[in-house]
């Protein structure tokens, strides 16, 4: 069934411009401070950003079964485990308001003034209490070129890869919004040619590109989501720069996988988009070879054509794109990724945020990752003005972008940049 609000031709009375990644058909979710102060649950059509807690209070959501209180809340979990019905309820009604036909909003100017702002008035907050975080290892190319570097070229994928949707259990106390910078971290490593580990600033600070979905409540412990009904549990997703310090991961990582090198930042953009705006984009994912497990298989088309991009900008100096990647170059699905997560019974809760791995391409010019564009340092990247780069510098900005586009409709992200700080100093 074709979504309404996902209509091409459907035009908001609010001025979007053209290659805007928030028209009407968006619609995704967010949290901000308004410029009184006040955090409030919203949306964002172009460059305004829609205050829900106002529309709900002036009626607007009227005949939809929501709390008072809903959106005046400093995080959308209540929001996401009301389900999807309500999700989708709620985003159908945004479009009627929003719609260039309907005047009763778009005549009010006492209603406009308090649910209105400007993009630049407001500060976007992490949207979710993420209560865990899970990262998965999903893209065939990142896996094989991280195997061929760390490992040995000719058994570059681990005998599981192709029948695991491989993952670990990260932290989800340190994501953070797109603005907020990130410090680079302290820790033990063991560069080569030394004969003893040593304690420092790490030196192979790195992104990762990636992007994260963010869960409802969907099982009772014990029980399991299955594959075709796992997608209903997903409210949306956002774009996600795992950061990650190769130096501490490499003398770390053994035998237990990923621990300091990826939890002392990670980054997400903040608007939520949702997986019914996502729905026109729906393209096959990667043919799967050896055939996965039942409870892993799935039927159509599971996975989205979302074009991805990484910038990174020196201190002072415009930014160069390093990276342009594709969600659709993703070897497991979301769903996949839901369903093995929780076929050992492992309860899933609203605002659960689950990345998908780096997200590398076929070409050298797609990989999500310094570490696999430098090729572990040994081809630097170019950078405008003479500038390389072999990892990421102090005072570095990171940029990632990510946007869908089809017949003439695009869906985006928006962006997620961040800053790397230097190092606090720390006596070893
Ligand atoms: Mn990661």
């Amino acid at each position: 069934m074709p979504i309404e609000t996902n209509n091409p031709s459907k035009k908001s009375w609010l001025e979007v411009a053209k290659n805007s990644d928030f028209p009407i058909q968006n619609i995704p979710f967010g949290v901000f401070l308004t410029r009184d102060d006040i955090i409030t649950i919203g949306t964002r059509i172009g460059d305004y950003a829609i205050d829900l807690g106002a529309l709900h209070q002036l009626g607007y959501f009227e005949g939809i079964p929501l709390t008072e209180d809903i959106f005046l809340q400093d995080t959308l979990n209540d929001f996401i485990s009301d389900g999807k019905k309500t999700w989708r309820a709620v985003r159908i009604r945004i479009s009627e308001i929003f719609d260039i036909e309907n005047l009763s909003l778009q005549n009010n100017e006492a209603h406009k003034k308090v649910i209105l702002f400007s993009m630049d008035e407001i500060e976007m907050k992490l949207p979710v209490q993420i209560g865990d975080y899970t990262d998965f290892y999903s893209s065939r190319e990142h896996a094989t070129n991280v195997g061929t570097m760390f490992r040995d070229p000719e058994n570059a994928l681990l005998p599981n890869w192709l029948h695991i949707p491989v993952g670990y259990h990260g932290r989800s106390s340190t994501i953070v919004p797109s603005g907020i910078p990130v410090r680079r971290p302290y820790g033990q490593t063991f560069p080569k040619g030394a004969n003893n580990p040593v304690f420092g600033p790490s030196r192979l600070v790195d992104f990762e590109l990636e992007m994260a979905f963010i869960t409802t409540d969907a099982n009772k412990m014990g029980e399991t989501i299955a594959i075709d009904e796992a997608e209903d549990y997903i409210f949306g997703m956002v774009l996600f720069n795992d950061w990650s310090a190769r130096d501490i991961q490499k003398w770390e990582y053994v035998p237990l996988g990923p621990f300091l090198a990826k939890n002392f930042a990670s980054s997400i953009s903040p608007w939520i988009v949702t997986m019914d705006a996502l729905e026109p984009f729906r393209v096959d994912s990667p043919k799967q070879d050896p055939e996965p497990f039942h409870y892993l298989r799935q039927k159509g088309k599971n996975s989205f054509d979302i074009n991805l991009e990484v910038s990174i900008a020196p201190e002072g100096q415009e930014e160069t794109v390093v990276s342009k990647s594709n969600f659709k170059y993703m070897y497991w699905t979301m769903a996949q990724q839901l369903a093995h997560h929780t076929v050992n019974g492992c309860k899933v809760n609203s605002g659960d945020l689950m990345g998908s791995g780096t997200i590398s391409g076929p070409t050298p010019d797609s990989y999500g990752s310094m570490l696999e564009l430098s090729w572990q340092g040994t081809k630097p990247v170019k950078l405008k003005n003479q500038v390389t780069r072999k990892f990421i510098e102090d005072n570095d900005t990171v940029i990632m972008k990510g946007y869908c586009e089809k017949n003439g409709a695009r869906i985006g992200f928006g962006e997620v940049v961040t800053k790397l700080l230097p190092a606090h100093h720390i006596e070893s």
